[in-house]
């Protein structure tokens, strides 16, 4: 019999009413939704307690200004700035230098070294260079550690530590009309004249905090995630906090950084409040010591085609075999399940698709919340954990320990009903109007990815006319392919906005860098000092952003957050400044065609 409607309940066997779930969404959301959207944040401070400081360096770390010409800085030393030196070295470009605020490579791996730091995504897709570097990861899920170490022995392997400043901020980017570079300053008042530059500041590299009345009385030991302040804690990002034992903490935040902390503090601390705006949804990690037999099997080009076959299930596309097979491709699995399961799929509308979808991630959520009430003793505690919103409304987490950490006696979830912390005083959190006294209070509130480009950045960047790239993207950030934009000459991003998205950040960085270092060597190569795109080029791509991806569309209806402007998909800047519309696989096929034809459409050389 032919259905002209799937009934997607029926077809997928759902425990629940599709409306009433969608009801329950709408209200959690509504619950959430507040008219001051991401400004309800605030940067870190420079009080001595809740401070900007590198933990990970000795203080007092000073050298003489540097006053040089070069071919290309790169500003940023992760994964986004060493595949862009690496990429730049293999074009035979040797005149470069990485400017970095930290004491060495890693960028989000060198700053994130809480206690059970690890990589989310499959480790053999997410490390870049595998097969260069001639490794592979000790762990199907890597911790951080390992992924630091990683970052470092690329920084060998290129030979880039001789090309980069450490400890140093940039300031200032100024276009030299005439002398026809890039004027670079930094807060070590270098003054460094580029030809290119290449911004590779990543999406997560400038903590927040909630504007939460009196977070500068906290009188105890207070730090961010991202800070993680291991004399007060004592340990590593092994755990082992033993300074915590007897003591009170409060962790506020229930995102990715805490369900990895958390269990941590848990097993060493007196006792644990962990406040609770939102709940993630926790599914099953399932982490494994990589066989040695594994690397066996693997013939030249392996990563390359794994990444692949990841992002193009991420993408929502088929794949004959889910090399990665984990709970992120879950979801296009099951959907292609479903899809080639049904007698008539080819007669499908978009809508009916839709709907399908929305039944196998209802039917995905209904076991991420069916987990919790098979692992979380107190029925309270278990309906509280309970995420209520579509599987990629927020970014979905992972974890084996986290659940049963609130079996534990010592651990209370304060779930504050989608309010947050009302205040903090010198000694408590406040919540649902009761004081939580604690000695120790730890800021698991994530990063600023939804304010414009220089804020997140630190510094200004002015173009050929004078025009400063804040004022040029206030209402809109605007570019040719993601990474070029008209007035800012040899300027190039490599932030993820208008490119294609995908959760394996690492991949979307490899084919950026290859791009960019191709249209740097032809630059060169054709004998031009400036490369920029042309106006109708970069309307062009403005055009095709602005049909919206289904990600963004889905985000509109999502519970807030940093995934969607904290609600506010399509009013703000940041991160959220659209995606390529086709995904991120397509996107990259546009990119290798594009330089495969050898014209440089789009961008004017002079
Ligand atoms: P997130 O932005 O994901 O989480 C911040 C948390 O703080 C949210 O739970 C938020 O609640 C909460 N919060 C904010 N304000 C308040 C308040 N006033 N009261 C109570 N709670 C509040 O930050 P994370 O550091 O957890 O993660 C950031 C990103 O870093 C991840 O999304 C991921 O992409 C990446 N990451 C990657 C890892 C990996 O394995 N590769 C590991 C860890 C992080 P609400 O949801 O209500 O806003």
């Amino acid at each position: 019999m032919k259905p002209s409607k799937p009934d997607a309940k029926n077809f997928l066997d759902l425990d629940s009413d599709l409306d009433a779930v969608r009801e329950k969404y709408k209200q959690e959301r509504d619950k959430r939704m507040r008219t001051d959207g991401a400004a309800q944040y605030r940067e870190l401070t420079t009080e001595a307690t809740l401070n900007d400081v590198d933990p990970y360096v000795e203080p007092g770390f000073t050298r003489a200004p540097i006053e040089e010409e070069t071919e290309v800085v790169i500003i940023g030393g992760g994964f986004g700035g060493l595949l862009m030196s690496a990429r730049l070295r293999e074009g035979g470009i040797e005149d470069f230098r990485i400017i970095e605020a930290a004491g060495d490579f890693g960028g989000t791996w060198y700053w994130n070294r809480y206690p059970g730091v690890q990589c989310d995504v499959e480790s053999y897709v997410y490390m870049p260079l595998l097969e260069e570097l001639g490794t592979i990861p000790t762990e199907k899920y890597a911790h951080g550690p390992e992924i630091f170490a990683h970052a470092q022995a690329i920084g060998r392997h290129y030979n880039l530590y001789k090309n980069v400043s450490f400890q140093t901020q940039v300031r200032a980017l100024e276009w030299e009309n005439g002398a026809e570079r890039w004027s670079v300053r930094t807060d070590r008042r270098d003054h460094i004249r580029a030809r290119f530059v290449c911004m590779a500041t990543g999406p997560y590299s400038k903590p927040k905090l909630p504007g939460i009345q009196g977070l500068d009385e906290f009188a105890g030991d207070t730090f961010h995630t991202s800070r993680w302040n291991y004399d007060c804690t004592g340990g590593d990002t092994t755990g082992g906090l033993r300074n915590l034992a007897g003591k009170r903490v409060g962790v506020i935040g229930t995102g990715a950084t805490a369900i990895q902390c958390v269990p941590h503090l848990g097993r060493d601390a007196g006792e644990v409040f962990v406040f609770q705006r939102t709940p993630s949804s926790v599914d099953i990690r399932d982490n494994a010591p990589t066989d040695p037999e594994f690397s066996k099997t693997l013939e030249p080009g392996w990563q390359q085609r794994r990444m692949d076959n990841f992002n193009i299930l991420m993408d929502g596309n088929p794949q004959e075999e889910d090399l990665v097979g984990d709970r992120w491709t879950e979801l296009t699995r099951g959907l292609h399940e479903v899809l080639s399961a049904h007698p008539n799929t080819a007669d499908l509308t978009p809508e009916e698709i839709a709907l399908i979808a929305e039944a196998v991630d209802l039917k995905k959520m209904e076991r991420v919340r069916g987990r919790i009430d098979e692992v979380v003793e107190d029925p309270a505690t278990a309906e509280a954990l309970k995420p209520w919103y579509r599987y990629l409304c927020k970014r979905p987490c992972f974890h084996d320990e986290y659940l049963s950490t609130f079996n534990r006696s010592n651990v209370t979830l304060v779930d504050t009903d989608g309010k947050g912390v009302d205040k903090i005083t010198p000694h408590a959190v406040v919540a649902n109007g009761r004081e939580y006294e604690v000695d120790c209070l730890i800021f698991a509130t994530g990063f600023d990815v939804n304010s414009n480009y220089t804020q997140r950045a630190g510094y200004e960047i002015v173009g050929r006319a004078g025009e400063k790239l804040s004022e040029k993207w206030v209402d809109r950030s605007s570019t040719f392919q993601s990474f070029f934009t008209r007035g800012f000459p040899n300027c190039f991003f490599m932030m993820g906005f208008q490119s294609g998205l995908t959760p394996n950040i690492p991949h979307t960085i490899n084919e950026q860098t290859q791009h960019l270092a191709y249209v740097i060597r032809e630059t060169l190569d054709r004998g031009a000092t400036t490369v920029e795109p042309s106006q109708k080029a970069e309307d062009a791509w403005g055009a095709a952003i602005e049909k919206g991806s289904s990600f963004l569309e889905i985000q509109a209806t999502c519970t807030p957050g940093y995934f969607n402007d904290e609600g506010k998909v399509g009013e703000t800047e940041g991160w959220l400044a659209g995606f390529y519309p086709e995904g991120s696989e397509a996107f990259f096929a546009l990119l290798r065609a594009w330089r495969a034809s050898g014209k440089l459409e789009g961008l004017e050389l002079s």
